[in-house]
């Protein structure tokens, strides 16, 4: 007897046949052992009792592995699905993705819903969605609630779910991140009344492989909130899935299998045959133009209006061209980097008893360091980037690898003792407003700061019983906090954004700045955000004062048609790395960018090749990566390219090979 077998190893295929040793008995799904030229490796039963290969001998599998969980036949299909889309290899993917136990796990510990009657009323306007969205019944439909933040999407999925879990069927809950957001789960919890599951990071492996089985096994409806890899629990009687704040890079996988969980959300919810929600205050462009395309099952929910007794916050835009905002030669008279117009606007804050928020995507204190004799800036040893500065450190270190040095006294090159600190990030935001500030208690909100989620809860809480008056940090502000007492929002930096070389910078900074925006006023009727920028005659920029609901898509749309960028194009980057350079230059100029003009050229004739060129950074811990965009209007050409490159693509040892569809950012 014989079974196919899709084996972890990185290699495209449609599995390998092996030999079953008698009294072995295995079904589709199984996770078995097999040996794999002289190693052993996990793989998944595809198929039972195939033919035996021809003119090739075949090998026994091992045994089955009992610390897996098998996999459902509709769960192989996503997988499926996902190693054609995404070219990633199938056993590989499943591999990576299934949770193995340990001897004895920890028993689970569900929080029990209380079934709480919701806090508010559903408004007319909310209550329209629901039935619009209930009005397509139990079967796949999908839906993009595209809400100003405070518009009350929370309580239009917390209907929807409860009508789920009436009707007998679980409910599966995405979300970009879980422990930012403490009183989320809590909040939610206290409306349902069935056990409700969170996957996430801090969830240990046992634990998973326990929810995971729980998930398959049980006939209990449930609710099951989770982050990006929550999208593969094997739900039995899944009945609706959602997914907020779709736009969120996070459910884009970075590393391995480069997925995007919210279009893996939408084929799961496919083969399940249930409704699945979007929601996000800044749809990516993506959505919001598939949304309003009229195609079949797919439904666009606009909510325009904030839902409390509260207006959008005025958005004020402060030019720093003015020469207020310019460092000053005598340090206590400059306000760099802050200007003071949003100096002015925190000093009112603390006056009237408010809290406030100051936004920076950066960290650290300064960008990097330059001798102000010689101009020698200091670089990393792994990497082709510059280190940055954080002074209660007093470290040098990399954002892309774990180097770092001690701030030297001087030049090492010229012996000066003048260096220069450039740019600046929440560490040096912060000095300078306790410094104008030095009344108010000023805390930083960082991944630096903040490295346990103790140490996130103690701050979050400090802020919401005033203890603390302004929190200076990163995006990691920006995410579903709700706080009373916050009326005054400074953004600063996002210029930075539009610096780089990528077609999404605009919606980029969009998304930030309404995001971030969105923490301001969620109480009141006089919001403030003010927006440090160099460009603010720019239409982006008129586009984030007026907040305009459809004007930003709309421009955006005539951009990227123009440009020929998503959603009109596809695209498809390949990422080649290596330790040599020369060796991965040589590969990628001679082997790969050849074997990909003749496949245009001989089939694949609307597929455009940009490139090669190095990756925006080159050397990233010692792994030198060049990089193949492939762009085309015909989706199917792009792939059925990418599979006959595959195909042909022996590899060459030492140089590995990353394929990501629909990148996010082009690096
Ligand atoms: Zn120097
Ligand atoms: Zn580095």
């Amino acid at each position: 007897m014989f079974h196919r077998v899709a084996v972890n190893y990185p290699v495209k295929n449609q599995g390998l046949t092996y030999s079953v040793p008698l009294g072995l008995e295995l079904s589709v799904g199984d996770m078995v052992d097999v040996p794999l030229g002289r190693r052993k490796e996990l793989g998944c039963i595809l198929e039972t009792n195939v033919a035996a290969p021809e003119g090739v001998a075949t090998k026994d599998i091992f045994q089955k592995r009992e610390d897996y969980p098998s996999v459902r036949s509709e769960d192989l299909k996503l997988y499926q699905w996902m190693a054609d889309y995404y070219h990633y290899g199938l056993g590989q993917l499943i591999a990576d993705c299934l949770p193995a136990t340990k001897k004895r796990p920890r028993p689970l510990k569900p929080i029990q819903g209380e079934g709480l009657p919701p806090e508010h009323q559903a408004t007319a306007v909310q209550r329209n969605v629901i039935d619009a969205i209930a009005a397509q019944g139990p079967s796949f439909s999908k839906h993009l609630i595209h809400g100003v933040t405070g518009s009350g999407k929370t309580l239009i999925f917390l209907e929807l779910v409860r009508r789920t879990l009436a009707q007998g069927k679980s409910a599966l809950y995405l979300l970009p991140e879980i422990n930012l957001t403490p009183q989320f789960v809590k909040t939610f919890s206290a409306h349902v009344n069935v056990e409700v599951m969170t996957f996430h990071s801090e969830v240990t492996a046992s634990e998973k492989y326990l929810i995971w089985k729980e998930a398959a096994e049980s006939d209990k409806p449930r609710l099951y909130i989770g982050v990006r890899s929550a999208v593969f629990l094997p739900i039995a009687h899944l009945g609706f899935v959602i997914v907020d704040e779709e736009h969120d890079g996070s459910f884009k996988q970075d590393d391995r299998c480069a997925y995007n969980a919210r279009d893996v959300a939408i084929k799961k919810a496919q083969l399940a045959n249930c409704p699945i929600v979007l929601g996000s205050a800044t749809p990516a462009m993506e959505m919001w133009h598939h949304f309003n395309s009229q195609v079949p099952k797919t439904f666009y929910h606009p909510l325009r209006e904030r839902v409390t007794d509260a207006s959008l916050p005025e958005i004020v835009l402060v030019d720093t061209k003015n020469p207020a905002n310019k460092p000053k030669p005598n340090p206590s008279e400059s306000v760099w980097p802050l200007h003071e117009t949003t100096v002015a606007a925190l000093k009112d804050a603390l006056a009237n008893g408010e809290q406030a928020l100051v936004f920076i995507n950066r960290l650290g204190f300064a960008n990097y360091i330059q001798c102000r004799a010689c101009g020698h800036q200091f670089n990393c040893k792994n990497c082709s980037t510059t280190l940055r500065f954080f002074k209660n450190k007093n470290q040098l270190s990399c954002q892309h690898c774990e180097y770092h040095e001690p701030m030297p006294p001087g030049c090492p090159k010229c012996g000066n003792l003048t260096l220069l600190q450039k740019g600046f990030g929440t560490e040096r935001v912060q000095e300078e407003l306790k410094r104008l500030l030095p009344q108010a208690s000023i805390e930083r909100f960082d991944r630096d700061e903040i490295r346990t989620f103790q140490a996130l809860q103690d701050k979050l809480e400090a802020f919401h019983c005033g203890k603390i008056d302004i929190l200076v940090g990163t995006q990691m502000l920006s995410k579903g906090h709700n706080f009373k007492r916050v009326k005054r929002v400074v953004i600063l930096g996002v210029d930075n954004q539009l610096n780089m070389p990528d077609f999404r910078a605009s919606e980029k900074i969009w998304q930030t700045v309404v995001q971030v925006a969105g923490r301001a006023g969620r109480y009141s009727h006089d919001g403030k955000v003010y927006v440090q920028t160099a460009n603010p005659e720019s239409q982006l920029f008129e586009m984030i004062r007026s907040q305009s609901f459809d004007g930003f898509y709309e421009s955006e749309m005539t951009i990227r048609k123009l440009c020929e960028c998503p959603p009109f194009y596809r695209l498809a980057a390949l990422y080649f790395s290596g330790r040599f350079q020369d060796k991965v230059i040589g590969h990628v100029t001679g082997d790969v960018e050849p074997m990909l003009r003749g496949l245009r050229t001989q089939h694949f004739p609307n597929v455009q090749i940009l490139g090669p060129r190095p990756a925006l950074i080159e050397k990233r811990a010692n792994q030198y990566t060049w990089t193949v965009l492939l762009k085309s209007q015909d989706i199917n050409q792009l792939h059925n390219m990418l599979r006959s490159f595959q195909m042909n693509w022996n590899g060459i040892s030492g140089i590995s090979l990353k394929v990501d569809v629909d990148p996010q950012h082009l690096s």
